[in-house]
């Protein structure tokens, strides 16, 4: 049985990775000891949240260590079905800046295209829960295939828009032939300067970053792509390779982690995580604090862990290994590292990251 699955499976190929993705009890136990709390929660997934495992992914699972932290974050648990206070679906607001069915314009000069509600991995923490992994709820007025026509109308008589962001669901889950025809269209627009992409492929199907789709890319520039690494173990060759083929086609590739209580929550995962980012050329971006969302609270740390994560990171590490610390609320996104100015009577009380302090006088 294990063998006809894999027998079929072209490893290198994505959507041969799509096709053999993991969506049964049956098949993930050829990758792991499932235990008996994950074989409830996948139960109680039956007609509430969808589930699925690339094999690529799977193949990072530690089998026997079920806190290991690829399989919390794609393997359901039973805290998804709790009930938690003040968690909602849609605690950033984004269905109360939707312009038209996949338009979110919130900031005065860039919006998101919410493009798919696909994913080759349903995270089990996606902030978009109710979008991409309920079986019952979309931000979709219609589906997916409705007329882009009102979308591509809304960024074009809108010229204050300069920056036009690709997300979903995974972008990434169209072919390229589809994804390119998004790309010109935008591209059309004379007031568009920048496309950035969200896609957590490089992790999560690596395989979808060919040389074709990078070619292809590489003729509509600036293109920046925000990715998704959570933690050191994805970072593997392959992962690596989808990264470097994005890089060599000029194609800008930044990082944005969300702070995950049981999976990356103390400075040293943390570290790791921002060194090999570093290593391979991802410049970290963001670190989103987990949004308190419907099946998701259970992995919300508190503030002060993230916070003292930050702590351990600025003046340790180099500026450009430290992301900033964001909570995404109605209001927009909300720094929340801690102030190390403050201003005073006279001057400014500086205080750097050993703790040590100094006044800075301005009267020159
Ligand atoms: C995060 C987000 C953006 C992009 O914000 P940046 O800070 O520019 O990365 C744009 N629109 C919405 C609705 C967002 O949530
Ligand atoms: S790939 Fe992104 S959009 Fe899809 S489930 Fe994961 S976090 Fe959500």
């Amino acid at each position: 049985m294990l063998n006809t699955q894999k027998r079929q499976l072209v490893w290198e190929d994505w959507r041969s990775q799509l096709k053999h993705r993991i969506t049964t009890v049956e098949q993930l136990r050829e990758w792991v000891t499932v235990t008996p709390e994950e074989e409830e929660a996948i139960a109680q997934c039956e007609g509430k949240y969808r589930w699925s495992i690339t094999p690529y992914y799977a193949s990072l699972m530690d089998r026997n260590d079920p806190s290991c932290p690829i399989r919390q974050q794609a393997i359901p648990q039973l805290g998804e079905f709790k009930t938690f206070a003040n968690a909602s679906e849609d605690p950033v607001g984004d269905t109360e800046y939707r312009k038209t069915n996949r338009v979110v314009h919130k900031y005065p000069d860039r919006v998101i295209m919410l493009v798919t509600e696909a994913c080759a991995v349903y995270c089990r923490h996606c902030t978009r829960k109710y979008h991409t992994t309920d079986l019952e709820g979309t931000y979709f007025e219609q589906n997916e295939a409705l007329a882009w026509d009102q979308d591509f109308r809304y960024i074009h008589d809108h010229p204050e828009i300069r920056d036009v962001l690709l997300t979903g669901g995974d972008p990434l889950t169209y072919g390229d032939e589809k994804l390119e025809w998004i790309i010109a269209a935008l591209r059309k627009i004379p007031h568009v300067e920048i496309i950035r992409i969200g896609s957590r492929y490089p992790v999560l199907l690596p395989q979808r970053i060919t040389p074709e789709f990078c070619q292809m890319l590489d003729r509509y520039h600036p293109i920046w792509l925000n990715t998704h690494f959570n933690h050191g173990k994805e970072i593997t060759p392959a992962s690596a390779q989808a990264c470097d083929r994005l890089l060599r086609h000029g194609v800008v590739v930044q990082n944005q982690t969300v702070l995950l209580k049981g999976i990356n929550d103390n400075l040293k995962t943390m570290r790791d995580l921002l060194k090999k980012l570093l290593k391979i050329r991802v410049r970290p971006y963001y670190l989103y604090h987990c949004d308190n969302v419907t099946g998701v609270s259970h992995f919300v740390p508190t503030i002060e862990t993230g916070r003292a994560i930050m702590r351990g990171l600025q003046g340790y590490m180099t500026g450009f290994a430290v992301p900033q610390y964001i909570i995404t609320t109605k209001l927009g996104k909300i720094p929340l590292s801690e102030q190390q100015v403050h201003q005073q009577e006279k001057g400014y009380l500086l205080e750097n990251y050993r703790g040590q302090t100094m006044t800075l006088y301005e009267d020159l």
